[in-house]
């Protein structure tokens, strides 16, 4: 359940923290199935209470797609049909809030807490255990709201499709989950009527976490003053100033207003058959239901006849390496109405050629000119509202470099209206546009969802958004017509275009004083203007909700799969291994759709210590740098025009049987259209032999931009930061991952940026390369068609006589049998106004017997014991356990509690060890292991698991069925031999503001301030 901050940015979990790993449904472009069974409807047809309007065949994206009317209230639905069994639906809402009260967002998480046919406590929450949905969530954006899932069962869809309905068209909207879900005053300790009386609600705590990062802030800022007449220039999400003005009647109000038929979009995507999804939903909701006029349209917001400006203030950055340059800039410019398809088309490819890459324009006259560490947060094309924006700016720069940010603006627009831009960028813009139809990444129904939904919110046509290939032809013709056809463009966008607003954002000490003072003061009024009586359903009210929270429930109501509905034999993902030269290669046979993998693994145990530190800039920058004959320009031109980018990452595999043993490696990956293998491994060939660090300018850049990544991410991610810094002082795997991932290499870049001279970096990274960059120690995985397969290993073949190095030896671990194990306690004092805490036990390698069981419980005490304490009356946004090779992590989310907190993962191992859960709870434990285990994966990822930790096949089946035999007995001995009274070493780490508790007890904690 989430506020996007800006729509194609932020995708949520299903615990509403992390990412949700990618989907993917098997998919073959040989049988058209699906597309035949909707081309016999005809527009004008009428099809169980609607009217079909029109049919649209998208061959470039294999897909038939019917948009359709609900007769009686003029609902639309447009179904996409297509040959994949990971379907989707989605209902969204025109949502357009005229107040910062984040009403919007509020009621979006309050019809989740129970409706009319299904009368229990969040009961979108308990789906996720009863249910296989590849994705579950909602969103809400700034000017709508949706409800989407996916899955690739028929009854598990059919499931979630009667809780989602009913959920959006007849939510209970109780008054105590619209005080759990938004806001209230309530005592700190509700049970004590003398303890303070404070703000509590799970929206409230949620968006003053998003109000704590820097990046949210100025984004939000931005877009409200560009847009300010109307939606745009309220928060949707809600400002927390403003969260405690809402009341219940206004929330019920806005429900009746805002989720009705007439104001609603369906979407459902997949191979399950359209009628089947129209009768549902006609026959049990909307025939329900008369049309009303809605009133929710966004008027085009007033043109200025001058641009302007304005100023905010952020918290200053602890982790900035120059505290003299904190300042971001950025200048936005209101395009058009981003419904007109082919105009947002072209503006979006516009928007790339002027920001996407290092031969762009701005890239070189912002980024190279030094002054700043990397483009401000609001950045290049957004077509996600109304009408379109384009941004441009620098964070990281001293304040009185901002007249020189602009000036460097105007002239880059200058330039580019006077020279155009180079046909070869265009044709790599071109390039990736083919490729990314073809690649076969995420959730593919989601991401079609979601490209359609701002057109169409706004009564664009969906399907014409959709069809690619009639653009690209229009956009060549328009280039062929006219040569300055986008010259044009850019003249009459940025040069005669009086709607821009220019913000400046500048650290201020008292920051996080002032937003105290101020949630202080508004707090202290609304206590004064309690009366007795007040108080007195105040405190009730406190209990009330306690109580509700802590009440057994009958969830017979509820439907859900059960064990028996899943596969007992895993999908297997058969691999064939040949060897070139003594390099393995695993060849992975599948329908790839003309796009070749190729992944490398490079085995990296050797590297001597004072080196380790560096691996992960070393990853990052490798493909950034010049290679060979190309200099960095160049090698990025090559990138984009030949292939889908080439990454790398660090590696580390703990081995399955061993303690204290694992692999450190560096991983390339890298993928392209079929007819370009030979250019992407030449591409490969040029990094292995040359690759060229000499460039120190560029190389500050990229350290700049790095390390600025690293600290502003902090507040999004410091979940996963404490957890693995929790984790670290007891495995040497996790110990090497807080080097390469954690707290510890953000201050590691800290440090390295904030040097003058980077002689001494370039001295290590060089020295890297001559360790990593051969193929003593290479292996290979090929994902691509029959057809292709061979033509691949040639190339492959070639590739590898060409590199240095002569093969050894591939899979080795490392035995670090010295590594002391060092529980500790840690907090890192930062300025957050949440906390993110996190508790790590030692336990055992994957292949342990007992590691299904901690698997089954760590899924059992996020479901059934630590979402209700913590999320529920905690008040934290979200919170879990997970359980990784050899350690086991509590985890909370912007949570506003710390030390409570800790007290709750203790009680949940007490509730565990006393057998406090259900046979029933046993199951569902167990169903949202197998949800994780069972997400589709796609066909050019098919085979890694054998390829970076020999997983085989039998060892997934034998670990499956392990999982399906964990008894209750199992999961209590467990909890005992773990968990239990700290019985294995344990520590503590969170991220958060200073906290007293902790401050006094310094014996017991370690206190890291910067
Ligand atoms: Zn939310």
């Amino acid at each position: 359940m989430d506020f996007l901050e800006n729509a194609e940015k932020h995708e949520a979990g299903l615990f509403g923290v992390g990412g949700y790993t990618s989907c993917y449904r098997r998919f073959s472009t040989k049988t058209n199935k699906a597309r035949e069974a909707v081309q016999i409807y005809k527009p004008g047809q009428k099809l169980h209470g609607y009217t079909v309007k029109q049919l649209v065949d998208i061959p470039e994206l294999y897909l038939t797609a019917v948009t359709l009317k609900h007769d009686k209230t003029q609902a639309q639905h447009l179904h996409a049909a297509r040959e994949d069994d990971n379907n989707l639906f989605s209902v969204s809402f025109r949502t357009t809030p005229m107040d910062s009260t984040g009403v919007p967002h509020i009621l979006e998480h309050t019809a989740l807490c129970g409706s009319k046919k299904y009368p229990v406590r969040d009961p979108f929450f308990k789906m996720l255990s009863r249910s296989l949905a590849t994705f579950m969530n909602a969103f809400t954006a700034d000017d709508w709201t949706m409800y989407p899932f996916s899955s690739q069962n028929y009854q598990d869809f059919q499931n979630l499709l009667s809780v989602y309905m009913d959920a959006a068209f007849y939510p209970e909207l109780r008054e105590l989950d619209f005080f759990q879900e938004g806001w209230r005053l309530e005592h700190e300790d509700p049970a004590n009527p003398k303890s303070p009386i404070i703000f509590k609600g799970i929206v409230y705590n949620e968006m003053k976490g998003v109000f704590s990062s820097s990046r949210s802030i100025y984004t939000q800022e931005a877009y409200n003053k560009l847009l300010p007449s109307h939606t745009y220039g309220v928060v949707s999400g809600g400002d927390p100033k403003y969260i405690t003005d809402l009341t219940w009647q206004q929330l019920k109000d806005f429900h009746a207003s805002h989720y009705h038929p007439s104001n609603s979009r369906f979407f459902t995507y997949g191979n399950f058959p359209l009628e089947d999804h129209l009768q549902f939903i006609n026959d049990k909701y909307l025939q329900h239901f008369n049309q009303i006029s809605v009133n929710t349209s966004v008027p085009f917001e007033p043109r200025w006849t001058n641009s302007r400006k304005g100023k905010i203030d952020c918290a200053p950055d602890p982790l900035a390496a120059d505290p003299n340059k904190q300042t971001t800039v950025s200048v936005s410019y209101l395009l058009g109405d981003a419904t007109d398809s082919f105009e947002a088309f072209t503006l979006s490819i516009i928007g790339h050629l002027l920001v996407g890459g290092e031969t762009s324009p701005f890239y070189k006259s912002l980024l190279e000119a030094n002054i700043g560490n990397d483009y401000a947060p609001t950045l290049g094309y957004d077509g996600y509202r109304k009408e379109s924006v384009f941004s441009v700016g620098l964070q990281g720069i001293a304040k009185q470099d901002e007249e020189k940010v602009f000036q460097i603006i105007s002239d880059t627009f200058d330039k580019v209206i006077k020279d155009g831009f180079e046909q070869e960028r265009i044709d790599a813009v071109l390039h990736q546009i083919e490729l990314g139809q073809k690649h076969q990444s995420g959730n593919f129904g989601l991401g079609l969802s979601m490209a359609v939904t701002s057109i169409w919110n706004h009564d664009g046509n969906p399907t014409e958004s959709l069809q690619i290939n009639k653009h690209v032809n229009m956009f060549k013709q328009k280039i062929a017509d006219n040569p300055a056809f986008l010259q044009d463009k850019v003249h009459q966008y940025f040069k005669t275009n009086n709607h821009s607003f220019s913000l400046t954002m500048s650290p201020d000490e008292k920051f996080e004083e002032k937003r105290k003072e101020e949630e202080k003061k508004r707090l202290e009024k609304k206590v004064k203007e309690l009366s007795d009586k007040d108080k007195q359903i105040l405190y009730d009210r406190g209990l009330q909700l306690m109580q509700k929270q802590n009440e057994e429930e009958n969830l017979t109501c509820l439907p859900t799969l059960t064990l028996a509905d899943l596969d007992r034999k895993i999908k297997p993902e058969p691999v064939e291994t040949t060897s070139l030269g003594g390099v393995p290669v695993l060849c992975s046979i599948q329908p790839t759709n003309e796009v070749t993998y190729i992944r490398m693994i490079c085995n990296i145990n050797n590297i001597p210590s004072h080196l380790l530190p560096y691996i992960t800039l070393f990853s990052s920058i490798l493909t950034q740098m010049g290679a060979g004959d190309y200099d960095y320009k160049r090698l990025s031109q090559e990138i984009e025009l030949y292939t889908g980018g080439l990454d790398t990452s660090p590696l580390i595999s703990p081995h399955h049987t061993q303690p204290n043993t694992y692999e450190k490696g560096l991983h390339f990956n890298s993928y392209c259209l079929d007819k370009n293998v030979d250019k992407l491994l030449e591409l490969w060939s040029a990094i292995f032999n040359r690759p060229d660090f000499s460039d120190l300018n560029r190389l500050t850049t990229l350290i700049r931009m790095e390390a600025s990544d690293l600290a502003m991410g902090l507040a999004d991610s410091g979940h996963r930061y404490a957890m693995g810094h929790s984790a670290a002082s007891l495995s040497p795997a996790d110990n090497l991952s807080e080097t390469l991932n954690g707290m510890t290499q953000v201050s590691f870049m800290k440090k390295i940026a904030e040097k003058t001279d980077q002689e001494e970096t370039l001295e290590k990274l060089k020295e890297l390369a001559k360790f990593i960059l051969n193929k003593d120690s290479l292996r290979i995985l090929i994902n691509a068609t029959p057809e292709h397969m061979s033509q691949a290993v040639k190339s492959v073949d070639r590739f590898l006589q060409e590199i240095p190095g002569n093969h050894s030896s591939s899979y080795n671990h490392v035995n670090e049998e010295s590594f002391k194990i060092n529980p500790l306690n840690t907090q890192f004092e930062l300025p957050f106004s949440v906390n993110y805490v996190a508790k790590s036990c030692q336990t055992v390698q994957s292949t342990h017997e007992d590691f299904a069981s901690l698997r089954v419980l760590a899924s059992l005490l996020s479901r059934k014991y630590l979402h209700r304490e913590i999320r529920e009356k905690g008040g934290a946004y979200g919170s879990g356990a997970s359980c990784s090779s050899d350690v086991f992590t509590f985890y909370s989310y912007r949570d506003p509690n710390s030390t409570q907190t800790m007290d709750v993962f203790n009680q949940s191992v007490q509730w565990a060890s006393n057998s406090k859960f259900t046979d029933q709870d046993i199951d569902e434990a167990k169903l949202g292991v197998f949800q994780q285990i069972d997400k589709p994966i796609p066909p050019g990822k098919r085979g890694m698991l054998l390829f970076t930790s020999q997983r085989t096949d039998e060892m997934r089946q034998k670990s499956r069925d392990e999982l399906f035999s964990v008894s209750r007995d199992d999961i209590i001995a467990v909890t005992n031999r773990y968990l239990k009274d700290n019985q294995k070493p344990t520590s503590l780490t969170f991220l958060g503001p200073a906290n007293e508790q902790i401050r006094s007890n310094q014996d017991k904690w370690k206190i890291i301030k910067d």
